[in-house]
């Protein structure tokens, strides 16, 4: 019986590299594309290739993906047609062709990915969600691996970083940085303790604490020449690592970077998959993006709670679970579909969601005046406006929230199985 078992073991193990080493090298390529348009007309276009010494994604479950996103990025093998690898993202240029500038003027935004390098020519293909729930293709190139233009980065130096927390099997390890931003070089004592706090923060929520030896955590100290991040509606524009500043949108506490082609310029050499950005200001504020990144401030009373919600986003592509009128229909959440994010629903398709999670005979949806007696139910996010959550409170509602809820945490688990078993 243990001879069987073993064996079956030996043939997982090999499964797992053979699907990988059969099309890509241990490198990755670094696509750095250009998202631009309107409401009207939406393009995307390759701006520059570039090779990474390693690659720190998954080495397996290549050709699938666990969350649907709002956009996949896809590599076909150019002789087999056989789709090799694909990832989903989000970006913040969906975001923006919800508001109302995008009516009006068109706009550029940096996007990058990171997929393993392929060893034979590939076909790229990039394709975002419409208003239908479809993924039509916005972008179909062939790529050479073998092109000298791809431009090698991080051989010769890196940014200065410090692992904070070694996985296990450094093959099937998860890879996060957090990445300073506003911090002088005299000021890297402080960032590299919020980066611990960051960490251990992450690590105090489960299912992140009880998965803690699949994951490496680093700190990356870049250096900003300003201190603090740029506010433009108080004419502060400051020089930092990312350039990143708040008012995006116009929104006063949305704070982000559109510079990614620098953000990934400077982590280029280290083995990255995930992006923690920490702000050295006192302002509430941030924002986090679905496999972009997660951005957040570091100096006010909230950092914790704010920092693991963030992650909640970037990470596990969680959607938030408080909603206001104005989000409901900027969010592009249409009740008419079932969202692709596991914590909300729009009963459309619970079976998808956590229906085996309610107890028998929990009324749907839930009335918020039985929470006691079903602590997971169906519970109307806005009044009237058909957007469920499964719980009264949960990281991904409030800062005062202990943990994550129950459903939240079941789609971090399965997401970091599917990264790593
Ligand atoms: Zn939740």
């Amino acid at each position: 019986m243990r001879f069987i078992v073993f064996m079956l073991l030996m043939v997982s193990v090999q499964g797992f590299s053979q699907e990988f080493d059969q099309f890509f090298t241990d490198k990755t390529l670094r696509i750095d594309a250009v998202f631009a348009g309107n409401v009207e007309r939406k393009s995307v276009v390759i701006d520059e290739l570039n090779e990474l010494p390693q690659w720190a994604g998954r080495r397996h479950h290549l050709s699938e993906n666990h969350l649907k996103g709002n956009g996949t990025v896809s590599l076909y093998d150019l002789k087999t047609q056989q789709l090799i690898y694909t990832h989903s993202f989000s970006t913040l240029y969906q975001e923006w062709l919800s508001t109302e500038e995008a009516e009006k003027i068109s706009k550029n935004f940096e996007n990058v990915f990171l997929v393993p390098f392929p060893k034979g020519a590939v076909r790229i293909e990039i394709a975002l969600i419409d208003k239908k729930g479809s993924y039509p293709v916005v972008l179909s190139q062939q790529i050479d691996p073998t092109d000298i233009l791809i431009h090698k980065k991080g051989y010769q130096s890196q940014t200065p970083h410090v692992l904070l927390n070694r996985a296990k099997e450094a093959k099937k390890a998860i890879n996060v940085v957090i990445v300073a931003e506003g911090f002088q070089q005299n000021q890297m004592a402080a960032f590299r303790e919020y980066a611990q706090v960051t960490m251990d923060e992450i690590f105090a929520h489960q299912p992140f604490g009880q998965f803690k030896d699949r994951f490496n955590f680093y700190a990356v100290e870049s250096v900003s020449q300003d201190s603090g991040v740029s506010v433009p509606r108080k004419n502060e524009w400051k020089r930092t690592a990312v350039e990143s500043n708040f008012d995006t949108f116009y929104s006063e506490r949305y704070l982000t970077t559109g510079r990614l082609k620098k953000l990934h310029d400077l982590l280029a050499g280290i083995p990255y998959e995930h992006i923690i950005i920490l702000a050295n200001t006192d302002v509430y504020g941030g924002g986090g993006i679905y496999n972009a990144y997660t951005l957040t401030t570091t100096g006010h009373v909230n950092f914790k709670p704010v920092v693991v919600h963030e992650f909640g986003h970037s990470f596990a592509g969680l959607s938030d679970e408080y909603f206001y009128e104005t989000d409901v229909l900027s969010d592009m959440q249409s009740t008419a579909l079932e969202p692709w994010e596991q914590n909300i629903t729009t009963l459309k398709d619970f079976d998808s969601k956590w229906k085996d999670m309610l107890v028998k005979k929990t009324p749907i949806p839930t009335d918020v005046t039985d929470s006691k007696k079903y602590p997971v139910g169906v519970y109307e996010g806005l009044a009237g406006k058909k957007i469920y959550k499964a719980t009264l409170d949960c990281r991904m509602k409030t800062n005062t929230a202990k943990e994550f809820c129950s459903v939240c945490e079941r789609a971090i688990s399965r997401l970091i199985q599917f990264y790593t078993d």
